[in-house]
């Protein structure tokens, strides 16, 4: 425990004496992730909180994550340190859209990024992450494909299932979206020897150039399996600080001068602390929208 500040050795007691399960995203402070139980993506969390046996879950991460949790450990206490931080993608889509677009293409499943409300998952037919994404679209019983809410992620998906035709909404992450081609190629001009791993949640342009396009655990096992000395990361900072930490004998290098999360940078060491001391942040859902949204991501857990 010596490496560990007062605050996180304080993080570390309560989290004990509550038997609460701590799980962080990788975009959240690694001071934050230092303490958890375990890092993950948003589809490791979701499988994590299904199997979850302890009596508290806590999501260092956005509320659609702390919604999907709640989903799959309804019983449980689900809290979540920040409860403004919010993910501006998933309040792109509405459950009014969903329904329009149903009403427009009736022959099409509708197909959901986790990065949703609990409200749009209900009336969603799968959810899906950005590692399943591909498979679920190939596997879903259906010719056409509503995908809501990343117009990114669904055009990439698009392009890899040509035999299906895809409807997509408009909705995209604001801090990958803003990364363009001219931040790639100066990027690549300037470490021409590294290797690109991106998100798809970034745009066309910028997924064309990638060496890996995947999820964020994709990129740090790619990361990590490579040969190549210099790797250049196309997705959130915190996962070029992690691997600069992780790999100091690989060259680490982001694209763009800000590639940050605001809202996940919200979910400080100090909220997590008082959101275990106090268990104020509690995640709540009506009953309709947790039953009707808990079939969708319960198909994507178990595809
Ligand atoms: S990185 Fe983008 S998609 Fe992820 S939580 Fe932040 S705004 Fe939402």
């Amino acid at each position: 425990m010596e490496n560990f500040n007062e605050l996180q050795r304080e993080v570390l007691r309560l989290k004990k004496e509550k038997n609460a399960l701590v799980l962080a995203h990788y975009y959240v402070p690694l001071e934050v992730q230092d303490v958890a139980d375990a890092v993950c993506d948003s589809f490791a969390m979701a499988q994590k909180a299904a199997k979850a046996e302890n009596d508290i879950i806590v999501i260092c991460g956005v509320r659609f994550m702390g919604e999907s949790a709640k989903l799959l450990s309804p019983d449980k206490t689900v809290l979540l340190p920040s409860p403004d931080a919010g993910c501006p993608m998933a309040d792109m889509v509405t459950p009014e859209d969903v329904l329009r677009l149903r009403s427009e293409h009736p022959r099409a499943k509708v197909m959901c990024y986790v990065n949703s409300s609990a409200a749009v998952k209900a009336v969603s037919d799968v959810c899906c992450t950005s590692s399943s994404a591909l498979r679920i679209a190939k596997n879903l019983d259906c010719e056409e494909i509503i995908f809501v809410p990343d117009k990114h992620l669904g055009s990439f998906v698009a392009r890899h299932v040509p035999e299906k035709t895809f409807w997509l909404h408009p909705g995209f992450c604001p801090t990958h979206h803003k990364i363009s081609e001219a931040d790639v190629l100066a990027a690549k001009k300037a470490h021409p020897d590294a290797e690109f791993a991106v998100h798809p949640e970034c745009g066309e342009d910028v997924v064309k150039y990638g060496d890996l396009v995947g999820s964020t655990a994709e990129i740090l096992n790619f990361a990590r399996k490579t040969d190549a000395p210099e790797i250049l990361i196309g997705t959130e900072s915190e996962i070029v600080l992690r691997l600069r930490r992780e790999l100091p004998e690989k060259k680490i290098y982001g694209v763009g001068s800000s590639f940050v999360c605001p809202n996940m940078k919200k979910v400080t060491l100090e909220a997590l602390y008082e959101c275990l001391r106090d268990e104020k942040t509690k995640v709540e859902l009506p009953g309709d929208v947790l039953s009707a949204a808990r079939v969708s991501l319960d198909r994507m857990v178990n595809s």
